[in-house]
């Protein structure tokens, strides 16, 4: 890496204000830990939100394995007392977007729609967006029918007939909470197995709301203004059927949001940013956490810790490496 210090030296005078500590990418439960923690080391953090406070877990209703709160918490709610406590430490928050990135050099640039920040040391917590079906009818009526957020959208459908696409956890969880609003909610597993653990299995089998469509997948999804039915297709005997619906929501996992680093850091084939055990990116001062480096656990309280352990190593990055005591060496 080419390390700028000369022209660090030089225009240091102009540039000391604009050059951040510690510069956090995304504001989901990973992100908002790092802050705290690097507030607290007196890094004097600045956050970009990016497009959701929260991340998806801000996206839940409730959040009952966070510990802390038995009786659960709102996803919203848990994401404003994180920047609450973060920002309580001199943690700084903006609502921009970064769109490019330099990790070539330090100072580490990003830029943003508004400007370029520039950086000693990135913690990256963008996260990862809920994936697509691609079939015929999805994109077209989204938005009128067709969801990825119950939280979001459920109430638009009190008392109508729901499709849940998806075996997992997050399938399960949310055609829970549809049976709030929905007449019926039924299942749709490519499987005859649910992925998803066992108390959400459990409860959503106990729902009466909730039926269950095996070994099948979604074709193409139907409707004029909005959905009315569903062309599905039994894997194993191939047979077709149309299922009526007044909506479809889907959850079939995720993809990292990790456009923006590819050729900067290392990943794996499927996008996850790849880190060490102390959450640092093959780039020396680039550090990775939560949803965005982690396929496997997914949790609130992971992403926090991994979060925290991010900023920790931040801090212990800078105290060998800052640009002012390389500086200063020189
Ligand atoms: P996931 O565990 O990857 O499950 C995705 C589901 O979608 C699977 O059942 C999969 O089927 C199905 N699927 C994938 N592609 C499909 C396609 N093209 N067509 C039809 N079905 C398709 O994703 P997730 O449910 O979002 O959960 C992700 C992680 O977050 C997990 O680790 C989970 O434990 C965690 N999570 C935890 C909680 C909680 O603890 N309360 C809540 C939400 C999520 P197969 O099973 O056949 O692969």
């Amino acid at each position: 890496m080419d390390l700028n210090l000369t022209s660090f030296a030089s225009k240091k005078e102009d540039n000391q204000k604009k050059i951040e500590k510690v510069l956090i990418l995304g504001a989901g439960p990973a992100g908002l830990s790092a802050a705290l923690y690097a507030a607290r080391a007196e890094l004097n953090p600045l956050v970009l939100i990016g497009s959701d406070l929260g991340g998806q877990a801000s996206l839940t209703y409730t959040i009952e394995n966070y510990p802390g709160f038995p009786e659960g918490v709102g996803g919203p709610e848990l994401g404003e007392l994180f920047k609450k406590q973060a920002e309580h430490f001199g943690a700084r928050f903006e609502y921009e977007l970064a769109t490019e990135v330099d990790f070539s050099r330090r100072p580490f640039v990003v830029k943003t729609y508004s400007g370029e920040i520039q950086a000693e040391s990135v913690i990256i917590t963008t996260g990862a967006s809920p994936n697509h079906l691609n079939i015929p009818g999805e994109k077209e009526l989204t938005g009128r029918g067709v969801s990825y957020c119950a939280t979001c959208d459920g109430w638009f459908f009190k008392e109508k007939k729901l499709l849940v696409i998806g075996g997992g956890d997050s399938a399960l969880e949310e055609a829970i909470f549809l049976t709030r609003f929905a007449s019926s909610v039924t299942i749709v597993h490519r499987r005859d197995e649910l992925r998803a653990g066992a108390i959400l299995q459990r409860r959503a089998k106990e729902n009466p709301k909730i039926n269950f469509i095996w070994d099948t997948v979604p074709e193409e999804i139907l409707g004029k203004d909005g959905v009315e039915e569903v062309r599905l297709r039994n894997v194993k005997t191939g047979e077709g059927s149309t299922f009526a619906a007044d909506g479809v929501f889907i959850f079939v996992g995720h993809t990292p949001n990790t456009q923006i680093f590819k050729g900067q850091v290392d990943m794996d084939s499927k996008g996850y940013i790849q880190t060490d055990l102390t959450m640092t990116t093959n780039v020396p001062g680039v550090f990775a956490a939560g949803e965005v480096m982690d396929s496997h656990y997914r949790q609130v309280v992971t992403s926090a810790g991994m979060g925290a352990a991010a900023a920790i190593q931040a801090g212990r990055y800078l105290e060998e490496h800052s640009l002012e005591k390389l500086a200063l060496e020189e």
